[in-house]
Parts: structure tokens; C-alpha cells; sequence
């Protein structure tokens, strides 16, 4: 009998309540979990926690190792830390596990778009009294309430027709997905649920050949239906694994909010992203991860949507970037991930919770002209909480130009000459960092800023690892918003003594 598990709150309810009792009665020697086994499991009290990877919060941490001690025992905790500069600031800085009190806000009632939401669903629930109610939503309540709220006879407030009929809908928890995909196992004539998919995972895992892990068991996927949100599956026995290949279109398709950079004719916008995954085969990996076979597959493209943030690349910059002959895919996407990997300065947040579009070699250093040309834009969006998004990238959204000149900053500081982790290059890379322009990046996120640029002391191109050849990138286009709505304007003002945030009433667009 196995005695160490997998868990994960996909499981099916009748097996997680198995692995639960087993774990309660001693059958179990271990579970291997997600944060599902953070709360609310009941599995009595363990010997031992051990944390891979520095959680979301320092709170979550706690949380975790809470569930090891029993009344009367000695317990042990360890923290495994992973490459990421949290982790490794908890390395190089170990006391403050100890002594850093837990984040206090769970609402940051600094970033108006996050207070709105709930606003909105507070009011939805008992009319606001703006005064009163200002302990609770911050002194702005009453200015926020006249602009945004709905007014009765008796000067209560009311939501906003705009959040019904369900406000909470627009309002996204951490970690929330509502679109699940069912794994059915159909090995031997069964029809059984193995487990279940938050939507975001199961385009990377879910097609049809691929290989899936349940348990240590492979299964190869016999059939993949996006639209009844199934896989089919079926028990092998074999000793690869399998990756997907896919590059992934990413597209703002709405704007709902629009920022300006303060002292740049350049803005920022926000809104609704759509994400469209194009699958055109898979990789057969050995245990040791070397490619066995390259299969090619036809699938229909796949579609999510999620809330973003974007900036169109000014044509100045582009003029450049041509002028010197680099690759305006991969000054970009250096561009990107620089800006993505200071978002944790900023929000409470992990690597992968924003998400970019990832550029691929397959696709922008191809010999042949191709129509699928890309806008000149610089795209984040929230990998969780499904179609309203996570909420993190609207928070990013009330800093960006201080997030622009930090990655600024990063880049011209950095010493290396293609990019690195330290300024343009990531791990969490979909494409492993294939298309990258360093020198590139400085000059849109200059451009954005309106910072000077000096052209001569560019290199010249092309670059050695990413040569410009036939340009697939064009000018953006501006994203309209949906017909009858406006949009919220965001003016960032910063000064000496701090700065302020203000959301100006909806002029016409
Ligand atoms: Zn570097
Ligand atoms: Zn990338």
C-alpha cells in the first residue's frame, strides 16, 4: 500500500475524505500537498511540516506549520526555499520568520479599483452611510460614494447598476476559479471523475496524447473537449512524459480603465484581456527530460479571458529599434519581464500570478513572412481568478510609472550584455527566454517615460541571439471600450511628501 499521498483540492471529494481519514488514523506516512491542506482539513495534528518554496504570505507560512504539534510533542517545521529573491531573502535574513508580523490589510484601501469592488458589494448588501461608514472604507467614502454609488431620497447609498446583478462577480478573491475541467478515467470501461482542473492549469497539462499524472500513475489523454469541459484518460504504462508546444496570443480586447504615466504622453490602460492558446504539438520527454519524439497536432485554438493591464510601445521607440537593427519582439518581451519581476515590489504577489505574452523563437525568428503580426504593446494579466482576474495587475496598474522607472533602473544597472536574471530574463519564461533584446527593452521602457534616449550609444544590430529579420511586430492599435460604457480615468499624482491616487469621474473616451 502506498504510503505517502498526493492532495490537491481538484481531488474528488470521495478520495480527498480517504486520504484525510487514512492521514487521521496513521495509515499514511505523509501527504504531498498544495495550499489546499493549508485550512479547514482535518487530518489531526502531524509530526512534521515541511514547505517547499516560500508561501504567498509570511502568515501562510505560520499557517502551514501550524499543522504540526501535537499537544504535548515537539513538532518541526522546515522552509525549503526556492530561487525566487523572496525565498532568498528569507534565506540570507532567517529571524524574520520569526519576528515579522503578519501582513495586516487583507483590502488595500490605497488602490481605488480594488476599494470600489467592495464598496459595491458592501452597499449592495446595507446602504452606505458615508460618514459613519468611513472607519471601515477609508476617509475618500464619502467623495467615492457620491461618484460611484447610487443616492436614495433618504441619502443612503446604494451599488452601482453597473455591479448588478451579483457585484461580487467583479470582485475576485485570491485563488478563486469558478471553470474547472474534469478528469475522467476510462481505463477498462470505467467512467469515473479522477480529478478536477482549475481552467488556467488544464490548457498546460490537458491535450489530446499528452500524458497525465495522477497519483504516479500515467494516463495518456484519449480525448481532450474544451467545450464540455472534459478529459478523457486512460491508464498506461510507459516511462516518458509529455510537453506541450503552443505560443499564446495575448490581447487586450477592452479598456475599462486608462492611467497616465505622470510627465509622458505614454498611458497605461486596463481591462479585459483575452488569452488564446494555440496548440500545435507536443515534446516526448524521458525521466531524465530529453526530447524523444516531436509530435504535431490540429487542435482548435483555446480562449480565457482575465482582467490586465497594458502599454502601447510609442512609434518613437520602434523607429528606433529599427534604426539599429534590433528585434522588436524581444526588446518587448525583455521589456515585459523586467516590469513582471518588480511587480512583487509593489503587490503582494508570487511569480505567476501576472502572467505576459512570452515570445517564440519558432515565430519571430522564422524565414518566411508570416500573418500573424503582433501590436507593439507590453501585456500583463492575472493567471488566477478567472475571467474578473485576481485583482493583483490592477494594483500594479496604480504604479506603474514608479515600475517602469525601477525597471529602467535595473536594466541600465545590470552589467551583462544579453540579459539576465537580475534584469530581463526569468525562469518562469514560457519560451526560455529565447527572444530577447536588453539594449531593446531600455529604449521602449525610456520611451514610455519619456525619458531621453541617446540612439548613438545603442548597439547596432542585429543581435547575435536574437537577430531582426522579418518583422512581425506592427504599431498598436488603441482597444476601444465596450459600446454604452466609459472609462475610469486614473490620475497618479506623486510629490515629496507621498503620493495620491485619484479616479476621475468617466469622461467620454
Ligand atoms: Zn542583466
Ligand atoms: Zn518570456
Amino acid at each position: 500500500m502506498a504510503r505517502v499521498m498526493g492532495y490537491r483540492g481538484g481531488y474528488t471529494p470521495q478520495d480527498r475524505r480517504r486520504i484525510e481519514s487514512e492521514m487521521f488514523e496513521g495509515k499514511l506516512m505523509g501527504i504531498i500537498a498544495t495550499t489546499a491542506l493549508e485550512l479547514g482539513v482535518d487530518i489531526g495534528s502531524l509530526d512534521a511540516v515541511i514547505t517547499v518554496g516560500f508561501p504567498y504570505t509570511i502568515a501562510n507560512l505560520r499557517q502551514q506549520s501550524g499543522r504540526a504539534g501535537r499537544r504535548n510533542k515537539d513538532s518541526m517545521s522546515v522552509l525549503v526555499g526556492d530561487c525566487f529573491p523572496t525565498d532568498q531573502y528569507y534565506m540570507q535574513n532567517p529571524d524574520e520568520i520569526f519576528t515579522k508580523p503578519n501582513g495586516e490589510l487583507q483590502v488595500d484601501l490605497q488602490n481605488m479599483l480594488v476599494l470600489e469592488g467592495h464598496i459595491q458589494c458592501a452597499a449592495y448588501e446595507m446602504p452606505i452611510r458615508p460618514d459613519e461608514d468611513a472607519v471601515y472604507f477609508g476617509k475618500n467614502l464619502p467623495e467615492i460614494a457620491e461618484e460611484r454609488l447610487q443616492k436614495d431620497e433618504l441619502g443612503f447609498f446604494h451599488c452601482h447598476d453597473r455591479f448588478r446583478p451579483v457585484p461580487s462577480k467583479f470582485v475576485a478573491i485570491r485563488d478563486t476559479e469558478e471553470e474547472h475541467f474534469a478528469i475522467v478515467d476510462i481505463s477498462h470501461g470505467k467512467n469515473i471523475i479522477l480529478e478536477e482542473l482549475e481552467a488556467s492549469r488544464a490548457f498546460f497539462t490537458l491535450y489530446d496524447g499528452g500524458i497525465f499524472l495522477h497519483q504516479g500513475n500515467t494516463y495518456l489523454v484519449k480525448e481532450f473537449i474544451p467545450e464540455r469541459k472534459i478529459a478523457k484518460v486512460e491508464l498506461v504504462r510507459v516511462d516518458w512524459t509529455t510537453q506541450q508546444r503552443d505560443y499564446t496570443d495575448i490581447d487586450p480586447i477592452e479598456t475599462e480603465a486608462i492611467c497616465r504615466i505622470p510627465k509622458s504622453l505614454s498611458r497605461a490602460f486596463y481591462g479585459t484581456i483575452k488569452i488564446q492558446q494555440n496548440v500545435y504539438g507536443y515534446f516526448k520527454l524521458d525521466k531524465k527530460h530529453r526530447i524523444l519524439d516531436a509530435v504535431q497536432v490540429d487542435n482548435p485554438p483555446i480562449t480565457l479571458f482575465s482582467k490586465g493591464m497594458w502599454l502601447d510601445v510609442p512609434k518613437q521607440a520602434l523607429d528606433i529599434l529599427q534604426e539599429r537593427r534590433l528585434n522588436i519582439a524581444g526588446a518587448i518581451h525583455a521589456a515585459e519581464h523586467a516590469v513582471l519581476s518588480l511587480m512583487p515590489n509593489f503587490v503582494i504577489s508570487i511569480p505567476g500570478d501576472v502572467r505576459t505574452e512570452c515570445k517564440i523563437g519558432t515565430k519571430e525568428f522564422a524565414k518566411k513572412e508570416s500573418s500573424r503580426k503582433r501590436p507593439a504593446r507590453l501585456t500583463f494579466y492575472d493567471a488566477k481568478g478567472g475571467a474578473s482576474g485576481s485583482g493583483i495587475s490592477t494594483k500594479a496598474f496604480e504604479f506603474i510609472d514608479l515600475l517602469l522607472k525601477q525597471a529602467v533602473r535595473r536594466v541600465e544597472a545590470c552589467h551583462c550584455h544579453e540579459g539576465c536574471l537580475e534584469c530581463v530574463t526569468s525562469e518562469a519564461c514560457k519560451h526560455a527566454n529565447e527572444v530577447m533584446s536588453k539594449a531593446g527593452s531600455e529604449v521602449i521602457l525610456k520611451s514610455l517615460l519619456n525619458m531621453e534616449i541617446d540612439v548613438d550609444a545603442l548597439p547596432m544590430g542585429p543581435e547575435e541571439m536574437s537577430p531582426a529579420g522579418i518583422e512581425t511586430v506592427v504599431l498598436a492599435q488603441p482597444v476601444l471600450p465596450r459600446g454604452g460604457n466609459r472609462v475610469r480615468v486614473v490620475e497618479i499624482n506623486r510629490t515629496e511628501s507621498g503620493s495620491e491616487v485619484v479616479v476621475k469621474a468617466e469622461p467620454d473616451y
